[in-house]
């Protein structure tokens, strides 16, 4: 396995759309395995595929990241995953491993219904609610180009976003 190089804001890479997935099998299973290791080197919950340079509609959670007994993780990779029901509200704070030391509120559906298919192409449901459809939703998000930080309301996101390109040019 190997650990990807996870680009950050505002690398433009993060603003791209990521294409569906049309190749199954061995070579997804190691790019979702990579994605994993890249995720728990990294402390993250959530990894998307654009994250890490890969334009695909790939997403790998596992909320059990921080786990040090590695038989208590709980990973799962979402292919092309959509989310077809939503409903609740609920704020939660939120991280990137895209955008660096910033966290920030954000508003997302309290419950959620996820079609996705697994990495051999094979389709799934998944209900979710709390943190894991938040989770979900924010992952879902990179593979629209959106990141955390253009949920904020405008005049906080033009603060926050040219503190970190300017954090991002002193530590280049
Ligand atoms: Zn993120």
């Amino acid at each position: 396995m190997a650990l990807l190089q996870i680009h950050t804001f505002p690398d433009p890479i993060l603003k791209q759309v990521a294409k569906p997935v049309e190749v199954f099998g061995s070579a997804l299973r190691k790019t979702a395995a990579n994605m994993l290791e890249t995720m728990y080197a990294s402390a993250g919950i959530g990894l998307a595929a654009i994250q890490v340079a890969i334009l695909k509609r790939l997403v790998v959670v596992d909320l059990k990241s921080g786990s040090e007994d590695e038989s208590e993780r709980d990973p799962h990779v979402f292919v092309n995953p959509n989310i077809v029901e939503q409903s609740g509200e609920t704020i939660s704070e939120e991280g990137c491993l895209s955008v660096v030391e910033f966290r920030a509120e954000v508003k997302r559906a309290e419950r959620i219904t996820l079609e996705y298919q697994d990495v051999d192409g094979l389709p799934q449901t998944l209900e979710a609610d709390g943190l894991m459809a938040a989770c979900i939703q924010h992952e879902l998000d990179h593979l629209q180009g959106i990141l955390f930080i253009d949920h904020l309301p405008p005049l906080k996101q033009k603060m926050v976003k040219r503190r970190l390109a300017k954090q991002t040019r002193l530590s280049a």
